[in-house]
This record gives structure tokens, C-alpha cells and sequence, in this order.
């Protein structure tokens, strides 16, 4: 799908987690942006005098359905020009110019293996984009596992919406993996909760390797490392198995 240079304005945004963002952007001019769900667009923010330096990617978070209106969750990572920018001055009205969409972080139907979706953060936003034109479009698809990392309880993005897709979604299973929360009991969460981080959920869960699963990832660089090798080198996955999409 080609891309192209889009004016949007931000007509709303709301906290999601003391350190996350949802920001709506309705394009100017258009009344459906097409895209495919998991793909990113590039902003243009003012925060830089060279062009190259203002630009800022962000994976769309909600699922293609053909209006003028994308979502982005965004984390504010302190001392970041771009997430100052967001958490600083973006306000309703805000005008961002954007190109896109963009990436090759997309499923491919017939959704006929088994998804697992594993992330850390605001890696979760192409998962929450593809699950939910999954569940909107009624899409055949096997099982869903999404496995979710962050620090604590109140960093847990989406949580009532997953927790909801449990039970009307089938074959959809959510996991969470929490690496700094002091103490909790399990029986509180309606949904799998787990000390540490993501990596021991899909260890345990997929140590034997099957050729009717697909593993998507998104985030940061340390956990993506580690998920890919631990996948390919450590249980023998084949690398066409395993997909991943970088933050930086
Ligand atoms: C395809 C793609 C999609 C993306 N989608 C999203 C999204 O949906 N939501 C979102 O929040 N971000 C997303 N990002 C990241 C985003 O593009 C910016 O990099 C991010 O918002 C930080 O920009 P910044 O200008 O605030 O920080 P920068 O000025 O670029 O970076 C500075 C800050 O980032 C920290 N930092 C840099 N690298 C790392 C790292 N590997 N691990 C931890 N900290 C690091 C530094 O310590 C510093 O505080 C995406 C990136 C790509 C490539």
C-alpha cells in the first residue's frame, strides 16, 4: 500500500497509565485512511530544526475501519524530545502532519495457525490494532495468546478491554507479566498474572516446537533480543515463525 503526507489535528487524548497516552488524530481532508492493522505512521513534530530529526514513528492502535480517525498510545520517555512534545504540548487542536502507513508488521490471512502475541509497554499498540479487527470484523482465526510485560498493576495498557475479549473473544487467552510489582495475589486478576517478565510465559507454554504457530513481538530492543533468540536458538523455532517489530 503506498503512503502518503497526511494534516491531521488531535481531537482527543486521555491518560491510559500514569506514564501512557491514547492520542486521536482525525485527518483533514480524507474520510478513510487505509491501512493494515499492526503498520506504523512517521510524524513530522516541531521539535527539531533538521527535517530527519523531528521524525517520529508510531504504530496505529486501532483497527482499520474505514473513517478518518487513528488512535496511537504513547509512553512518555523522560528527557525524549518527541514524548515531551506529546505529554508537554499537545492539546486538542493540535495539528500533525504524519506520512504512512507503513511496516510490514501485519498478519496474513487466512489466520490459519496459532497467534502469540508477546510485548512489552506501548509495544502492545499493533497487537490491540489486529485483535480488535479481528473481534470488529468477526475474522476466522486458531488461538490468540497475548502476553503483555510491564512494571506494575496501574502500567497494565488496555486492561479492561482485554480482560472483557476473554470472554467474548474465542480462543483468546491474556497473559500479564508484572517485573516490579512488590506484592500481589494472582486470584485478584481475572486473567493470568505473573511476577517477572515475559519471556518464562511463552518458554512454558510453547517449549515444544509445533509449525502451527506464529510469534509476533513489539518493543524495546532488549526484550525483542531476547525473545527472538530465546525462540529460534533455545526451543528451535524456525525463524519464519518469528516476526518482530523494534521501538528503537
Ligand atoms: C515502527 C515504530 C513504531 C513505534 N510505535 C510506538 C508507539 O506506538 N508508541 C510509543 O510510545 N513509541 C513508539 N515508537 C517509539 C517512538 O518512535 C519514539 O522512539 C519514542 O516515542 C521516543 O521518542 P522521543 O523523541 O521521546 O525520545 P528520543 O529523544 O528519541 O530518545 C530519548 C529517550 O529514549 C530513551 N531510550 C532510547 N532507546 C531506548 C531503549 N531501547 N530502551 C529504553 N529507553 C530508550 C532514552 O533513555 C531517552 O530517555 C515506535 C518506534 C518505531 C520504530
Amino acid at each position: 500500500m503506498p503512503w502518503k503526507w497526511y494534516d491531521s489535528k488531535v481531537v482527543r487524548i486521555e491518560d491510559e497509565s500514569p506514564a501512557t497516552k491514547r492520542f486521536w488524530l482525525e485527518v483533514e481532508g480524507e474520510t478513510a485512511i487505509p491501512f493494515e492493522a499492526g503498520q506504523f505512521v512517521t510524524m513530522d513534530l516541531p521539535i527539531h530544526d533538521k527535517r530527519l530529526k523531528r521524525w517520529r514513528s508510531y504504530s496505529i492502535a486501532n483497527a482499520p475501519n474505514h473513517d478518518n480517525i487513528l488512535e496511537f498510545c504513547i509512553v512518555n520517555m523522560n528527557g525524549g524530545g518527541a514524548t515531551r512534545y506529546f505529554f508537554e504540548e499537545v492539546a486538542l487542536g493540535t495539528p500533525i502532519r504524519f506520512k504512512g502507513p507503513d511496516g510490514n508488521f501485519v498478519l496474513h490471512e487466512p489466520f490459519d495457525r496459532d497467534l502469540v502475541f508477546i510485548c512489552t509497554g506501548t509495544g502492545i499498540a499493533p497487537f490491540r490494532s489486529m485483535i480488535q479487527d479481528i473481534a470488529l470484523h468477526e475474522k476466522p482465526h486458531r488461538n490468540i495468546h497475548l502476553i503483555f510485560g510491564t512494571r506494575n498493576t496501574d502500567g497494565i495498557l488496555y486492561r479492561n478491554e482485554f480482560e472483557a475479549l476473554q470472554k467474548t473473544l474465542p480462543g483468546f487467552r491474556y497473559s500479564v507479566a508484572l517485573s516490579r510489582e512488590a506484592s500481589f495475589n494472582p486470584s485478584d486478576f481475572p486473567f493470568e498474572v505473573q511476577n517477572g517478565y515475559v519471556h518464562p510465559i511463552y518458554l512454558r507454554d510453547y517449549q515444544t516446537p509445533r509449525s502451527d504457530v506464529d510469534f509476533y513481538i513489539c518493543g524495546w530492543s532488549n526484550m525483542i533480543d531476547e525473545a527472538v533468540a530465546n525462540l529460534i536458538l533455545k526451543l528451535g523455532y524456525e525463524k519464519s515463525q518469528v516476526h518482530y517489530e523494534l521501538y528503537g
